[in-house]
């Protein structure tokens, strides 16, 4: 967390390691994240783990910004609970931020390598919904 990067938002990934740190509990849930969205607020979540499939800490993200009215978000990070740090996305959350923020930044990395990404530089070639591709092309 004492990367120097000009291009990395550190208030966001302290608002993520306070939340991994203060409200991760046990098994359920082990990350926690942080947006920017773009009127420029913080939003936190954590996971909620389960076997059958429960959602990252990106997906919690995205609904509990959307239940605050925040449905555009500049810039996303997730930390792990026990000091694991910044950690990135898994496949899944990668597909999904990209269809719903095609824009959207991640900040990826450890200590001094901690830097910030495009969405679609994690996801190259990647598959696009095909709704989502006709809402494109009808502007
Ligand atoms: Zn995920």
């Amino acid at each position: 967390m004492t990367s120097q990067s000009p291009h990395v938002d550190h208030e966001l990934v302290q608002a993520a390691a306070d939340v991994a740190r203060t409200r991760c509990r046990g098994d359920n849930h082990t990350m926690a994240s942080a947006a920017r969205a773009r009127d420029g607020r913080i939003l936190t979540a954590v996971n909620a783990y389960h076997f059958t499939g429960g959602p990252c800490a990106e997906l919690v993200l995205i609904g509990a910004a959307a239940a605050q009215g925040v449905y555009e978000l500049d810039t996303v990070v997730a930390v792990g609970d026990r000091d694991r740090g910044v950690v990135p996305p898994c496949g899944r959350c990668r597909q999904v931020m990209l269809d719903y923020f095609p824009a959207l930044k991640v900040i990826v990395g450890e200590g001094d390598r901690m830097r910030t990404v495009p969405i679609t530089d994690l996801l190259p070639e990647s598959y696009v919904w095909a709704d989502h591709r006709l809402d494109a092309e009808q502007g």
